[in-house]
């Protein structure tokens, strides 16, 4: 049976990203055409995006959505149905989709999202003015997550919704007293329902009335039912453990491809993607060395374990390890990196800020990529690392555990391994994993043996969208 999916995000390639979940929220209509099915996607109508759809048509509208006017623009941008939700009193606003130009969230960041989901389970339920109506709502992260509560406080059970989490570390919250001005109901208010230790989650209200939950990656959705992960949480989702399921992200295999940058490799070219890696070497302006080059293509925060790298890398160094790095986030790290670029010159090198064109030459030239995260839903850095041959050395959690085959002896005898994990979350076992790269790039048939197997492993959206269809099917009996 071909399915209208209505999906509903906060933020999508190719408009807007400031995460993982844009390119999810992205790669998922296109993966549901060759299934049959019709994504559309419902998000903001921030500055600027309107104008970028192609023949806009006016499809839904509201005189009072949350204070103010409201409408629905469809159209397409590269492919993807876009569905803005244009509120000018909420959206038309400079700064970013979450937080204000000084780095604030956004006071009225519950109502802003609140009028996203309301709009969405409107639309759910009477469908748009094209006649268009949809069969599932998906729903992603906290800021959609009200979209299936409404949807039941309605009463409407014929949509079907299915709520992901993407990170479970933002949740949503805002004060009890904002009840009314959200359009709950004060009868939801209870620890069964959407209260979160004395405050409104709007990301446990949709855990507790979606039809479905998933996350995006089997180990993240074990480790969501244990307290050091499940934030309190827990132990909703573990009694929701029969309706959770765990699906990995996929990349796009046609934005990264080794195979199309200005310095082509493939798997059967591996010596020509040392053009790439010294294109590399030159931007940053590294030295040539025997040791791995290591990049790191990360928000700098503490969820991303990067405050373990810097007293690391001297002994790196030694032992012929080169490193670039292009991050931003907090400002202690940005400034301990550089710091490292000025106290080693030629073998660190540094770029603050956020840059798609570089992290691409990263990933082609790079050796390693390096992600020590305490906790990763998915991740796509290792993913793009598998997809050029940059070898991934990650922390044994979430998607990093599901995606890395490490390189212990078992592994490498069966000529499966493609990068190395380590565990836990700590400068010892990183310390470890780092000399081992070390080591192993110095044997340059194995490296090339495991670049070989990291290249050839599946990273696209195949498996996956196959399964979501799978859950909406399921979904609708
Ligand atoms: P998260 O969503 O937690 O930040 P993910 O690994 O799921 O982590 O996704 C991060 C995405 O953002 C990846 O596509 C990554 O390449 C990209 N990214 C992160 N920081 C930068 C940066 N400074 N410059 C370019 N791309 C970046």
């Amino acid at each position: 049976m071909a399915l209208n999916i209505l999906s509903v995000t906060s933020e999508c390639v190719p408009l807007i990203k400031t995460g993982g979940l844009a390119d999810v929220a992205g790669a998922l209509p296109k993966a549901m055409v060759p299934l049959g099915h019709r994504m559309r996607v419902l998000m903001p109508a921030y500055p600027g995006l309107a104008a970028r759809l192609r023949d806009p048509v006016e499809l839904w509208q509201d005189e009072a959505l949350f204070g103010g006017p409201a409408r629905v623009l469809g159209g397409k941008v590269d492919g993807v149905e876009f569905l803005l939700l244009e509120a000018a009193h909420l959206f038309d606003r400079n700064g970013g989709p979450y937080l204000t130009p000084e780095g604030h969230d956004w006071p009225d960041n519950p109502e802003r999202f609140a009028a996203l989901s309301w709009a969405a389970a409107r639309i759910a339920q009477n469908g748009l003015s094209d006649g268009w109506v949809p069969d599932i709502l998906h729903a992603h992260d906290w800021q959609a997550g009200l979209a299936p509560a409404y949807l039941r406080f309605i009463g409407d059970k014929r949509v079907k919704t299915l709520m992901t989490i993407h990170n479970i570390a933002f949740q949503g919250l805002a004060p009890a007293d904002r009840l009314a001005s959200l359009r709950l109901p004060f009868t939801a208010f209870n620890a069964d329902d959407l209260e979160y230790y004395g405050q409104i989650s709007t990301l446990k209200a949709g855990l507790v009335h979606a039809d479905a939950i998933s996350t995006v990656s089997p180990t993240y959705a074990a480790e969501l039912m244990r307290p050091e992960f499940g934030m309190g949480l827990e132990g909703l989702i573990a009694a929701r453990a029969g309706d959770l399921h765990g699906i990995l992200n996929g990349i796009d295999l046609e934005v990264w491809n080794p195979q199309a940058g200005p310095h082509p490799y493939s798997a059967k070219t591996l010596s020509k993607k040392t053009a790439a890696t010294t294109a590399l070497r030159d931007r940053f302006g590294l030295a040539e060395t025997d040791g791995p080059l290591a990049i790191v293509v990360s928000r700098l925060t503490g969820q991303k374990g990067l405050d373990l790298l810097p007293g690391l890398l001297p002994e790196f160094i030694a032992h012929g390890g080169t490193l670039a790095l292009l991050g931003s986030g907090d400002a202690g790290l940005e400034a301990a990196y550089t710091g490292l670029a000025k106290e080693y010159p030629g073998k660190i090198g540094v770029h603050i800020g956020y840059d798609e064109d570089l992290s691409q030459l990263m990933f082609a030239g790079g050796d390693a990529v390096l992600i020590p995260s305490r906790f990763e839903p998915c991740g796509l850095t290792q993913l793009y690392g598998l997809r050029f041959g940059t070898l991934p050395v990650v922390a044994a959690t979430g998607g990093l555990a599901d995606t890395v085959i490490h390189a212990n002896d078992a592994a490498l005898d069966a000529g499966v391994a493609t990068g190395l994990t380590f565990h836990p979350t700590d400068a010892t076992a990183f310390s470890h994993s780092l000399r081992r790269l070390c080591t192993l790039f110095a044997d340059r048939k194995l490296w090339q043996q495991m670049m070989r197997n990291a290249m050839r492993q599946p990273v696209g959206w195949e498996n996956s969208s196959a399964r979501y269809a799978a859950i909406y099917q399921d979904l609708l009996g």
